[in-house]
């Protein structure tokens, strides 16, 4: 089959005109015999010769208006390819209709593009913190080692504070490995969870039972604001709502004021319980508010109170929340203090 170009559009409407057009002549002529079939054929070939070029001519035209068009928008996207604001074309015709493909493919592109840049520039900032992280207590413990090694385990007076030193590095590498691991999990979606109905009074009376000792070092009062002790049940993963709970009182502890308090507190809401948690300690700036749930991100006051933590603790905690279905928020005041607050599904009367 021949591609249907201009010129044989043209030369099929062409031909089409004339002999439709050559009839019509020959039946309204005098029909004198030879004269009348010479006087059609010069009319057929005078019509087709006319017909075929003014039609070329049109087509030719109009296919290259419209493909100007494709070719300013495919020139306009490469020089500007990250605008992604689309035009709005009227499109009532083929050509027009391939030009919004050529803008709709294009926003997609642009869109993957995007979204894979970003993917690169969060894998490069992942890895350069944790060797950042890793950094400090690798080096310590092979500072602590080689002092032990070159005569520090024969001097009485440091071999055993070297050594002491050097396993609260490795606890600190352990923790940072055990956080990683666990990031990792969450966000590939390899943990489980497994819901099951549980008190959370009690469970938040075993976390706080657990970190009294951190509390009373700080002289830190942690209550639990209610009225009565009765259970309060919810659906959710035991273990994972323990760690939530544990990160955010001992961050209360780490970041709240010498004699300081936290408070627990239990909204009913509807569906779901609203659990706060409160401190009056340092605070954190407006600023920061939003980005205390990024991974590795500490806010200038913990690095200033040399809290140690990898900044991990939070995103882990807002990663279970959502694992949960539910939701966490903060609101922060410098130098009065923190709430953070985040729901958790009731279970069902049994
Ligand atoms: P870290 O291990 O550093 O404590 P987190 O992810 O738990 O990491 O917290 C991230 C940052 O958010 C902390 O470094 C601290 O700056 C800030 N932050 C967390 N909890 C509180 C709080 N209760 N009060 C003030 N700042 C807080």
């Amino acid at each position: 089959m021949t591609s249907l170009t201009p010129v044989v559009l043209s030369g099929r409407i062409a031909f089409a005109i004339s002999v439709v057009s050559s009839l019509i002549f020959f039946f309204f002529i005098p029909q004198s015999s030879l004269m009348s079939y010479l006087l059609t054929s010069g009319f057929f070939v005078f019509v087709f010769l006319f017909s075929f070029f003014l039609l070329k001519f049109s087509i030719e035209r109009f296919v290259q208006e419209k493909l100007s068009v494709i070719y300013e928008t495919i020139h306009q996207l490469k020089r500007n390819p990250i605008s992604t604001e689309k035009k709005s074309f009227k499109a009532n015709d083929p050509i027009s209709k391939v030009n919004e493909e050529v803008l709709d493919w294009h926003l997609d592109n642009q869109k993957e593009i995007n979204r894979l840049t970003e993917m690169e520039q969060y894998r490069r900032e992942f890895i350069g913190n944790v060797s950042h992280e890793l950094k400090t207590p690798v080096f310590n413990i092979q500072g602590y080692l080689l002092t032990l090694l070159e005569g520090g385990l024969e001097d009485e007076s440091i071999n055993r504070k070297y050594l002491e030193r050097a396993e609260k590095s490795v606890e600190k590498l352990i923790k940072l490995l055990n956080e990683l691991d666990m990031i990792i999990r969450l966000d590939t979606g390899e943990i489980q969870l497994n819901i099951q109905r549980i008190d959370l009074i009690e469970l938040v009376k075993e976390v706080i039972e657990s970190i009294e000792l951190k509390a009373e070092k700080k002289h830190i009062k942690i209550s639990i604001l209610r009225k009565n002790m009765e259970p309060l049940w919810i659906m959710a993963d035991e273990d994972k709502i323990t760690q939530i709970i544990t990160n955010l009182l001992i961050n209360s502890i780490k970041y709240g004021s010498e004699k300081g308090k936290t408070e627990i507190s239990f909204d009913d809401m509807k569906k779901q319980i609203l659990v706060k948690i409160k401190d009056n300690g340092v605070g954190i700036k407006d600023k920061e508010i939003s980005r205390v749930f990024d991974r590795f991100y500490r806010t200038d006051a913990a690095r200033e109170h040399d809290q140690k933590g990898f900044g991990l603790g939070l995103s882990i905690v807002k990663h279970i929340v959502e694992a949960h279905g539910q939701t966490i928020h903060v609101n922060s005041v410098k130098h009065e203090g923190s709430t953070f607050s985040f729901t958790l599904k009731k279970a069902g009367k049994r």
